[in-house]
C-alpha cells in the first residue's frame, strides 16, 4: 500500500539514509484513512518544524542539562538498561527518556544526541522476537511498550528507516493474539489510548483493517475515561486511607483512576477514540473530563492536582511534572484532532509557565511536585495526598524517579506541535514561539519563519520563503485571553479579529465559553510571494482571575504572574557532574494580599535573555501593590490555605514586582485580594478583567 501523502512532503532533510519502503512516511504529512474521523489539523513529522530565537535557546540549555547528560551517570537509562540488552532497568524508564532525547536530538541536529538516541532505537529493532513482542524479554508488560512505540512512530518520521513499520505490525499482531489470553492490567489498562494512537498511526500508513480491532480490544480492555467523567465521583482531596494504598502492593482501582499522570493522559483518550466512533458524546468527552478537574482540582498554573492523586483547588497543593509533560502532548494531540482553539490556550498555559517553573534554570535538576503557592522546596511533611518528603526538592530524582525518565519530552513536542497541516494545503500556527517550518506544498517547498519574543511580548511576524509564488491559507489562532488582535499582510492592515470570549468567560475557571471558537481562527488565505510578511498583535493587557477562596491571580497573555520570594540554594546531595539536589528556603516575606484595580499596576517589558525563565532577568514584571497579611500562616510547611477574600489589614501598602510563573521558583501566585480598591477604580475595568468564579 502506498502512503497517502497528502499535500505536503518535507524538504531536502536527510538525516538517514535508508532505502524508502514503500510504507515509509518519512517527511510525510498523513491524514486519517477511512473509516476514521479525520483530523481538523494533521500534525507534522518530526523534523519539520525547528526551534528559533529563546525557544531554541531554552533546547540548548536541555541538551546541555540532563537530557544531554543522563545516561552518562543515571543508572536507570545507562548500558545496563534493559532496552539496551542489560540485566539492568527493563520497565518505563528507557523508552520515557527516549521518548524526549530523540526529538530534542533532530530538532537541534544534534550528532551526540542523535547517536546516543540510536544506540537505543537499534537495539529495539534488530531484538524482536519470533513471536513479534519486542524490548526486554524479562519484562512483559504492555506499558513500556505503549512509549517504545510513540519513539519509534517519530524516529520513522524523521528517518525513514525502513526497519520501523515491520517491527510494528508484527507486534500489534502479536498483541491482537495476546491481549485476549493476557489482557491489559495496571498501568497500560489505564493508559490504553496511548497504545491506541499507535495503532492509527500505523493504520494510516498501512491500511491493514486488523489494527481496527486491536484499538476497539484496546478499548474494551481499557479503563473508561469518560464514564468516570460523566458522574465524577472524585470532588475532593485524597489520601492514602480514602484509596487504601498498601506499601508494596499495586494501587487500588481508585488510586489508578486519581492518579495525577494517568489523569494527564487521559485527556487524549476521549478524542483518539472519537476518531473511531465518530459518536458526538466522544468528541465532547474532553471538555466534560476539564470541566470536572478545573472546578475540583484546577490550579492556577493551567494544571489540575495531583501530588500523586487529585489533591483539590488549594494552591499548596502540588502537580507531578509527568503529569505536566504527559498533559501537553494530551492537549497536542487533541487539538490537532478536534481543533478547538481553546486547547492551545491551555497547552500554552502550561507549557509557559508550569514546565519552566518546575525546571530549574540549567535543567539539571527538576521537582516531583511544583505548588503555584511555593513558600518552601524543602525535606519536610507536606499536605500532599500521598507524595513523600522530598516531592519539592529541585533534585537528581526527588521522591520518585519517574519524571527524571519523563521530563525530557515537553519542550521537543511542544516544539513539534508549534505547527500543523490544514486539509486544504495550508499551514496553522497553532501554538506561538519562534521558530521555523519546513514543508512542501503541492510538491514545493515553501518555509515560514516566526520571530517573536511571545509568550513575552505581543506581536508575531511570520515570513513567507518560497521559490516562486503559491497560494494556501495561513491560519492563526486567537488566543481566548485576547480580545481582538490585528493581522497585517506586507504592512497593510488585513484584518482585525474580534471575540468576546475572554471579556464573557475565563475558561480557566470552569465557565464554559460562550463564544463562538470558529471566530478564534482567522485564515489568511492569498497567493503568496517570496518575502511575504503576515504581522499579528494581540493586546495583552493585565488581568485578574479568580480561584480557590476568590484569590487573585494575575495574567497577561499566556503567562501566570507570581511574587517571586528571595531564595539560597542549599546543595543537600551531590550526584555527578552538575547533578544535585537542592532545598530552597525563602529569606523574603510572602504572605501579602493584593490591591485590586489599581492603576499603576501597568507591565514592564525588558529584553528577552538566553534564559528567560530566570528570576534574575524577567523578560516582563508586573507590579502590584499590597499589604502583608500576618494571619496567613505556614501549615505543614506550605503556605496554609489562601484566607477568604476580601481581607484587611494594618499593614502600609507597598509595591510588588510579579515576575512570570516559570521564574520564581519560590513564590506566591494566588493572594488574597484587600476589601479597598485602588482610587482610579474608573480605569479599573480597562486595566483589569475580573474573573467570574
Ligand atoms: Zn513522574
Amino acid at each position: 500500500m502506498l502512503v497517502r501523502k497528502v499535500l505536503f512532503l518535507l524538504g531536502a532533510c536527510a538525516v538517514a539514509s535508508f532505502a524508502q519502503s514503500s510504507e515509509a512516511s518519512k517527511g510525510t504529512v498523513v491524514s486519517n484513512r477511512a473509516p476514521l474521523q479525520q483530523n481538523a489539523f494533521n500534525p507534522l513529522p518530526l523534523g519539520a518544524v525547528k526551534p528559533q530565537g529563546w525557544l531554541e535557546k531554552q533546547l540548548e540549555i536541555q541538551a546541555s542539562g540532563l537530557t544531554g547528560h543522563l545516561d552518562e551517570f543515571w543508572n536507570d537509562v545507562g548500558p545496563n538498561s534493559g532496552w539496551l540488552g542489560g540485566t539492568g532497568e527493563s520497565w518505563e524508564r528507557g523508552p520515557y527518556y527516549l521518548d524526549g532525547l530523540l526529538p530534542l536530538a533532530y530538532q537541534l541536529n544534534d550528532p551526540t544526541l542523535k547517536t546516543k538516541a540510536q544506540k537505543w532505537v537499534d537495539w529495539t529493532l534488530t531484538h524482536q522476537q519470533a513471536d513479534g513482542q519486542f524490548g526486554p524479554p524479562k519484562n512483559d508488560d504492555w506499558w513500556p511498550r505503549m512509549v517504545m512505540l510513540k519513539v519509534l512512530t517519530q524516529y520513522e518520521e524523521v528517518s525513514g528507516d525502513p526497519r520501523v513499520i515491520p517491527l510494528m505490525k508484527k507486534y500489534f499482531a502479536f498483541e491482537l493474539r495476546e491481549l485476549p489470553k493476557r489482557p491489559l492490567r495496571d498501568w497500560g489498562k489505564y493508559r490504553w489510548q496511548d497504545n491506541v494512537y499507535s495503532v492509527l498511526w500505523l493504520y494510516n500508513r498501512t491500511a491493514d483493517k486488523s489494527l481496527l480491532k486491536l484499538a476497539d480490544l484496546l478499548h474494551q480492555q481499557g479503563y473508561d475515561w469518560e464514564a468516570q467523567f460523566a458522574d465524577f465521583r472524585y470532588t475532593t482531596k485524597e489520601t492514602k486511607e480514602k484509596l487504601g494504598l498498601q506499601p508494596h502492593h499495586m494501587p487500588s482501582d481508585a488510586a489508578m483512576q486519581t492518579h495525577g499522570v494517568n489523569n494527564a493522559m487521559a485527556l487524549k483518550a476521549a478524542p483518539i477514540w472519537w476518531l473511531l466512533s465518530g459518536k458526538a458524546s466522544d468528541r465532547a468527552g474532553l471538555d466534560q473530563m476539564l470541566a470536572m478537574l478545573d472546578k475540583y482540582h484546577g490550579l492556577p498554573n493551567g494544571m489540575f492536582s495531583g501530588d500523586e492523586h487529585l489533591a483539590g483547588p488549594d494552591p499548596s497543593q502540588g502537580i507531578e511534572l509527568c503529569a505536566v509533560v504527559e498533559s501537553m502532548f494530551s492537549y497536542e494531540e487533541a487539538l490537532a484532532i478536534l481543533g478547538d482553539a481553546r486547547l492551545a490556550d491551555r497547552l500554552e498555559r502550561v507549557a509557559y509557565n508550569a514546565l519552566p517553573a518546575t525546571l530549574s534554570d540549567d535543567m539539571w535538576s527538576h521537582q516531583y511536585d511544583q505548588q503555584p503557592n511555593q513558600i518552601a522546596c524543602t525535606r519536610a511533611h507536606r499536605q500532599w495526598s500521598t507524595n513523600g518528603d522530598d516531592s519539592n526538592l529541585f533534585g537528581l530524582e526527588p521522591n520518585f524517579g519517574c519524571c527524571t525518565a519523563n521530563l525530557h519530552q515537553g519542550w521537543p513536542k511542544l516544539v513539534s506541535n508549534l505547527w500543523m497541516a490544514t486539509e486544504d494545503g495550508g499551514l496553522f500556527a497553532a501554538v506561538y514561539a519562534p521558530s521555523q517550518v519546513h514543508t512542501a506544498i503541492h510538491g514545493r517547498p515553501v518555509s515560514v519563519t516566526e520571530s517573536t519574543t511571545y509568550p513575552f511580548g505581543n506581536s508575531v511576524r511570520f515570513a513567507v520563503g518560497l521559490k516562486e509564488p503559491q497560494t494556501f491559507p495561513l491560519v492563526l489562532r486567537l488566543p481566548a485571553w485576547a480580545t481582538t488582535a490585528s493581522v497585517s499582510v506586507n504592512g497593510k492592515p488585513f484584518s482585525t479579529i474580534n471575540s468576546n470570549c475572554a471579556a464573557t468567560a475565563d475558561r480557566f475557571n470552569n465557565q464554559q465559553a460562550s463564544c463562538d471558537v470558529s471566530k478564534m481562527i482567522s485564515r489568511v488565505n492569498r497567493a503568496w510571494n517570496n518575502g511575504d510578511v503576515v504581522t499579528v498583535t494581540f493586546p495583552m493587557n493585565p488581568r485578574v482571575s479568580h480561584w480557590y477562596r476568590q484569590a487573585a491571580v494575575f495574567e497577561r497573555g499566556p503567562l501566570v504572574f507570581s511574587l517571586p520570594l528571595d531564595a539560597e540554594w542549599l546543595q543537600l546531595k551531590h550526584y555527578a557532574q552538575k547533578s544535585s539536589d537542592w532545598q530552597l528556603q525563602p529569606s523574603t516575606k510572602w504572605n501579602y494580599a493584593v490591591q485590586l484595580g489599581a492603576c499603576d499596576a501597568k507591565p514592564m517589558e525588558h529584553p528577552v535573555s538566553d534564559t528567560p525563565f530566570n528570576v534574575k532577568n524577567p523578560p516582563v514584571t508586573l507590579q502590584v501593590k499590597g499589604k502583608e497579611v500576618p494571619e496567613w500562616s505556614v501549615k505543614e510547611n506550605s503556605a496554609a490555605p489562601v484566607p477568604a477574600s476580601p481581607v484587611s489589614s494594618r499593614d502600609p501598602l507597598r509595591s510588588l514586582t510579579l515576575v512570570p510563573y516559570g521564574a520564581a521558583k519560590l513564590r506566591v501566585t494566588a493572594f488574597p485580594f484587600l476589601q479597598e480598591k485602588s482610587q482610579c477604580s474608573t480605569q479599573t475595568a480597562e486595566l483589569f478583567r475580573i474573573g467570574t468564579k
